[in-house]
């Protein structure tokens, strides 16, 4: 394993939520926010709080949407040399409702704000320089300039014998923007690949969980840690091994950065050398943890925070 710091690209957002469940934003509502957000932000805030280093690649807006947030990954420790501040475009936004079956939708503004304006800068290419880890976000896909950046930086990485991770979220809001081979092969490139729920069967193009686990390792996918949402979840190994983590039994406030978290955990918690079931035991209570708090940064926790909360809380048997 390189050293250096694990490092992500893509979008840095304010999120906006509606404080009741229903259906969208079709009325006035009553709203709380903004909360720091984007899914690599999220991530890269959850491996900075467990004293791995990390970095960022992004844009903000000149706004107090962007003061947030970059006041937020500073305080906790994540490099944000390579966030760009646009004067031109504001911060990016996600506004979110939960719907009473427990399913979100989205309003984003990402592609035409500074979060849709990243580019490969001076800053971006020696941050990637450096860096021992590449972590790529599904979510981010479908911002232009993040092609060249992630290139760019795994081939940094790989240069210096270090290791990439891919979650395949890729939210339906966000889908067309997608690229299909750009996404294949950031499957077939992952050490760790990151999916939730049918994101395993669909990075697979199968419909069997065995077979789609097989089918990415002989692909070249190095072990596969697939989220289960309050089940927990499952890690498969290159050798054919298989470890399951039931999940702690708290209550679900909000379910959003939970993935997140929990990779960022699982990962980091992998890069300090812990054996797999430990690392997944870890990273199951970083994501149940999150989801006990509302906003979704807020619920992140530091080793000292996740003692404390396995500690004191059950698991399903
Ligand atoms: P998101 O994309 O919204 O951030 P995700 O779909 O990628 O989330 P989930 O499976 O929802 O990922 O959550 C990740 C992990 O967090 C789960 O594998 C589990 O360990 C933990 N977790 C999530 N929700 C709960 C819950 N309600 N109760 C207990 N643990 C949970
Ligand atoms: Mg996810």
């Amino acid at each position: 394993e390189s050293a250096g710091p694990t490092i992500a690209a893509g979008e840095i957002l304010v999120e906006i939520m509606a404080t009741d469940r229903g259906m969208g934003f079709l009325e006035p509502q009553a709203l709380i926010g903004p909360y720091p957000s984007g899914a690599p932000a999220i991530f890269i805030d959850q491996v900075a709080r467990l004293g791995g280093g990390a970095g960022i690649i992004g844009c903000v807006g000149r706004d107090d949407f962007g003061t947030i947030n970059l006041e937020r990954l500073r305080r906790d420790g994540v490099d944000v040399s390579a966030v760009a501040v646009s004067d031109r475009y504001p911060t990016g936004s996600a506004f979110v409702r939960y719907r009473p079956d427990g399913g979100r939708d989205f309003v984003y503004n990402i592609a035409e704000s500074a979060a849709g304006r990243i580019s490969l800068t001076e800053e971006a290419r020696r941050l990637a320089d450096g860096a021992g880890h590449l972590h790529v976000m599904g979510s981010a896909l479908s911002i232009s300039g993040l092609k060249e950046i992630i290139a760019y930086a795994a081939r940094a990485v790989r240069a210096r014998g270090g290791s990439t991770s891919f979650d395949p979220n890729v939210r339906k809001e966000l889908i067309d923007g997608a690229d299909g081979a750009q996404f294949s092969r950031l499957v077939d490139d992952a050490d760790l690949l990151l999916p939730s729920g049918d994101e395993l069967l669909a990075a697979a193009g199968v419909d069997d969980e065995g077979q789609a686990v097989k089918a990415l390792i002989a692909r070249g996918v190095g072990e596969i840690v697939l989220k289960r949402g309050a089940a927990g979840s499952t890690r498969f190994g290159a050798d054919g091994s298989r470890i399951d983590c039931a999940g702690f039994l708290v209550e679900e406030v909000d379910p959003t950065g939970a993935g997140d978290c929990f990779g960022a955990t699982y990962l980091t918690c992998r890069r300090k050398g812990m054996e797999p079931a430990k690392a997944l035991f870890y990273a199951n209570a970083a994501g149940a943890r999150n989801v006990t708090r509302r906003g979704p940064m807020e619920g992140i926790a530091g080793f000292d925070v996740l003692d404390a909360f396995i500690a004191g809380t059950a698991r399903a048997a």
